[in-house]
């Protein structure tokens, strides 16, 4: 933190008590609409079920935004596409398959970036969690490597794109991760974050199908399989949507939320429900609080599950914006609290604001724990302050993440009036208040932040450290 931003944060501190903010009546009127309008459930139905799983480049992720886009219309909130090209990949007809001890064809999803290869046969080999040592003991050349998730105590587990490395380094042909989560449940996830063809073919197969795998290999049977891969790397064209309300100022409130998913399911929760949210805070904002001291822009980014690519263009393109603080939602729940993100300025609003709304169980109060991998992050490494709501979801909400099960049907309606309430009055108290400073980190300052927090190695080892 510079002298000046220091300087600044304790004059802040000082004045909380007398800041300008909106008046409890509209904050009322707010809660008030979150809860007897509801529409976000409605427009998250007509996302689910009629778009489907929205995986960036593809024709359901562009009709779900001409349904959102329909949908805000309706409440009188004019929205624009802000379009980019990425390094996309489409899923094809893939298929892996035993042939031999017996013919089975298995549940399976390739793992993103994973490319077009003709179809091989290679035996199977065990090669635990695929750390260095674990191919130094299996003889994994012209093979396919098979890998469990589980972690093991006291040490960090590593991502799918090193093990992968690792197998390729090591001359093997794919790569099948078992996934850890029981019940035929497969885990969708990116070969890598750089948009680069996975080095070989990765698949993520159910747990119940890896365990068969195990117990025939421990036994030493021979396992024969069969790849084919149709899936392929190529550019695609997607697009952002953006919405905003002028300000009396320059500076920007930033609310976002990924709105494309995994095609394997619905994407209702991962992230249609951050989706439902920002639509409902930016109807309820439009229509109660149009004018403001500070702009917000309502953005719902597109292509974070292949690698936060729309988060990363928006911050491209707006960097010049003064973008005072962004707000992202990705899988929100039932709010509980707010994580501050390592943005100490923050911290005396967000505790007023949770310590006010009593009628909402914010039992987590304020934390600072910033994390990675979702679309505050590239903000983060612009040296842009991003907070998060914390958010409460019932065990069965999560337990389908990033596979078929993610639909509609888990869908809570009071969760989406209870977050849409309490983002909407947090979005109109940082887009009013006079007395919150102006954050900036250099980019010298955000490498000394984020090696505080811990979050350089892991931004390391998924090669984002933009740093040095
Ligand atoms: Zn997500």
């Amino acid at each position: 933190m510079t002298s000046q931003i220091r300087l600044l944060t304790i004059l802040f501190l000082l004045s909380t008590g007398t800041a300008a903010s909106q008046s409890s009546t509209v904050h009322q009127r707010m809660i008030g609409s979150a809860f007897l309008d509801n529409a976000s459930y409605d427009m998250l139905m007509r996302l689910s079920d009629e778009a489907g799983g929205r995986w960036i480049g593809s024709p359901q992720n562009e009709l779900g935004l001409r349904i959102l886009m329909e949908e805000l219309e309706k409440h009188g909130v004019e929205a624009r596409l802000e379009r980019f090209m990425v390094p996309g990949w489409v899923r094809g007809e893939d298929e892996v398959r035993m042939i031999a001890p017996s013919d089975r064809v298995f549940r399976a999803v390739a793992l993103g970036y994973t490319d077009r290869t003709p179809a091989f046969e290679a035996h199977l080999v065990w090669a635990n969690r695929g750390y260095p040592e674990d191919f130094d003991t299996c003889d994994a050349g012209g093979r396919i490597v098979l890998v469990t998730q589980e972690s093991l105590q006291g040490r960090e587990a590593l991502l799918r794109s090193e093990v992968i490395r690792h197998a390729a380094g090591a001359g093997a042909r794919a790569v099948l991760f078992i996934n850890d989560k029981k019940g035929g449940m497969t885990l969708c996830g990116m070969g890598n974050f750089q948009g680069d063809a996975a080095a070989v073919p990765a698949f993520s197969i159910t747990w119940e199908e890896g365990q068969r795998l195990r117990r025939l290999l421990d036994r030493k049977v021979p396992v024969q399989m069969r790849i084919t891969v149709q899936s392929y790397c190529t550019p695609v064209e997607s697009a952002n949507l953006v919405c905003t309300l002028r300000g009396e100022r320059r500076e920007k409130i930033v609310v976002g939320a990924h709105f494309d998913s995994w095609d394997v399911g619905q994407g209702s929760i991962d992230n249609g429900l951050g989706t439902a949210i920002l639509f409902d805070v930016a109807r309820i904002l439009h229509a109660l609080s149009p004018r403001n001291q500070r702009t917000i822009e309502f953005v719902w980014f597109n292509g974070e599950e292949m690698g936060l690519w729309g988060a990363r263009k928006y911050v491209e393109m707006h960097r010049s914006d003064s973008i005072h603080t962004a707000i992202n939602m990705d899988m929100t729940g039932s709010p509980r609290g707010f994580n501050a993100m390592g943005n100490d300025h923050l911290m005396p609003l967000l505790r007023q604001l949770a310590d006010g709304m009593r009628g909402f169980e914010m039992s987590r109060g304020v934390i600072s724990h910033p994390w990675t991998n979702s679309d505050h992050q590239p903000f983060m490494l612009a040296g842009i302050p991003a907070i998060t709501p914390l958010g409460h979801l019932d065990k069965h909400m999560v337990e389908t993440y990033h596979d078929f099960g993610d639909t509609f049907d888990l869908v809570n309606k009071n969760y989406l009036s209870e977050a849409a309430s309490v983002v909407a009055v947090l979005t109109s108290e940082l887009a009013n208040r006079a007395d919150l400073p102006y954050v900036h980190r250099s980019s010298a300052e955000t490498a000394d932040w984020l090696i505080r927090h811990k979050l350089d190695e892991r931004l390391k080892r998924q090669g984002e450290w933009i740093f040095d």
